[in-house]
């Protein structure tokens, strides 16, 4: 092997930064094994506790028999959407999503992370420009960098600093977009998306909401935050993943028939890469149909957060945010390894977020919370994670 490529993986080790895959098994709902030791899953994106669900599971694959679903459309798409890949699911996956959202069209893509990569390429040129919140998803930078538009980061949340970029840069670009997430994944905290809409109004602008930690979870069909907020209709793309609460795989946007008609014909990661397979979209719209009936599951999910920020809080541990994934900030990488390991050690699998995924100096704990947990659950995190971190700082500075 290159010894530049050791080099380069020791230096990732020595700073606490080596990313490994970790194999679990033994799914039981929230609980998981790892290591041969059965844990509360506390790093799953399975918001609606649907993943694990085998009831749902069962109650799927009979309708597949009854419908004959398998026999139809087989299992691999086996070509790109544009050319035999296509399939009459999804196009009524699409418009179910169209119609659910009240906007003309909805276009799947293969995951958020295709979404991401492939819309502003294909929606902006040279005169245009991006807006994006600094802290938003790693799949929206790469699309940026995939794109020939001038783009400018602003802090996150801080809307002043998006009206002075629109105020002084507008005039000089055709178009202007701004990108935000709608709940930011790695801080449990959300947009303002009454004042991002009343920015993109007043300086003719685009707005591209990423929902991926929201759908499922708010509104009262579980659309997300533009739901809930009674803007929908003046988010021009609107993005959601399958594959977090929705438990499969894959994404869609809601737009306007004519940048759904840009996007299928110039946004490469919908065009270059195979269709879905019609069972998974099929399972996507068994799940979205199904998820807007679970107003229930969402509230216990915002019980359940609202409670352990308060228990946090009161062993003196900071918290931020207000969704479902509470975040904890350890600070150095090292620490936040040996930390996750502790509470392993103690029944919760936790995986540390170390930089790039996070700003330097920031490594945390992102706590998910899942609708299918209940307090019992959780009761006991608050105190075993203060002692462990008091213990683990102790140590740290004994061994140094
Ligand atoms: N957007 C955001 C905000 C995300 O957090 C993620 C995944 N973590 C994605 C997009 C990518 O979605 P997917 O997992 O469906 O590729």
């Amino acid at each position: 092997m290159s010894g530049e490529f050791q080099q380069r993986l020791q230096l990732l080790h020595d700073q606490g930064r080596l990313r490994q895959l970790r194999p679990l098994s033994g799914r039981r709902g929230c609980r998981v094994q790892y290591q041969g030791q059965d844990l509360l899953n506390l790093t799953s994106n399975d918001y609606l506790g649907l993943a694990g669900d085998m009831a749902l599971a069962e109650h799927f694959y009979q309708g597949l028999e009854a419908g004959n679903l398998l026999a139809e459309y087989g299992l691999g798409a086996a070509s790109s959407r544009l050319l035999a890949g296509d399939s009459d699911l999804a196009h009524s996956l699409e418009d179910e999503l169209a119609t659910a959202y009240g906007r003309p069209t909805a276009l799947l893509f293969n995951s958020g992370y295709h979404a991401n990569i492939g819309i502003l390429p294909a929606l902006l040129g040279k005169n245009d420009l991006i807006l994006s919140d600094k802290l938003n998803h790693a799949s929206i930078h790469d699309g940026l960098r995939l794109c020939r538009a001038t783009h400018k980061r602003f802090a996150h949340r801080d809307y002043e600093q998006l009206e002075s970029f629109l105020a002084s840069h507008r005039h000089r670009y055709e178009q202007v977009i701004i990108v935000s997430e709608s709940v930011f994944s790695m801080d449990g905290d959300s947009a303002d998306l009454p004042r991002l809409v009343s920015l993109k109004k007043k300086y003719d602008a685009l707005l591209y909401l990423d929902e991926a930690h929201a759908v499922g979870l708010y509104g009262g069909k579980g659309l997300g935050k533009a739901e809930e907020e009674g803007v929908g209709a003046d988010v021009d793309l609107l993005m959601g993943t399958f594959g977090k609460a929705f438990a499969s795989i894959g994404a869609f946007v809601v737009c306007s028939r004519e940048i759904h008609d840009i996007l299928v014909n110039f946004s490469r990661s919908l065009i270059f890469t195979t269709a879905l397979p019609p069972v998974v979209v099929n399972w996507s719209r068994h799940i979205f149909r199904l998820q807007q009936g679970m107003g229930e599951q969402r509230r216990h999910l915002a019980g359940l957060s609202r409670q352990l920020r308060l228990a946090l809080e009161k062993q003196g541990l900071a918290t931020a945010g207000d969704a479902n994934i509470i975040p904890l900030i350890i600070g150095a990488d090292q620490e936040a390894v040996r930390l996750a390991e502790r509470m392993r050690e103690q029944g919760f699998l936790i995986f540390p977020v170390r930089p790039p995924a996070v700003p330097e100096g920031t490594a945390r704990f992102r706590l998910s919370l899942t609708a299918d947990m209940q307090w019992s659950d959780l009761a006991a995190l608050p105190e075993i994670f203060g002692r462990e971190r008091a213990a683990n700082r102790s140590g740290a500075g004994a061994g140094v």
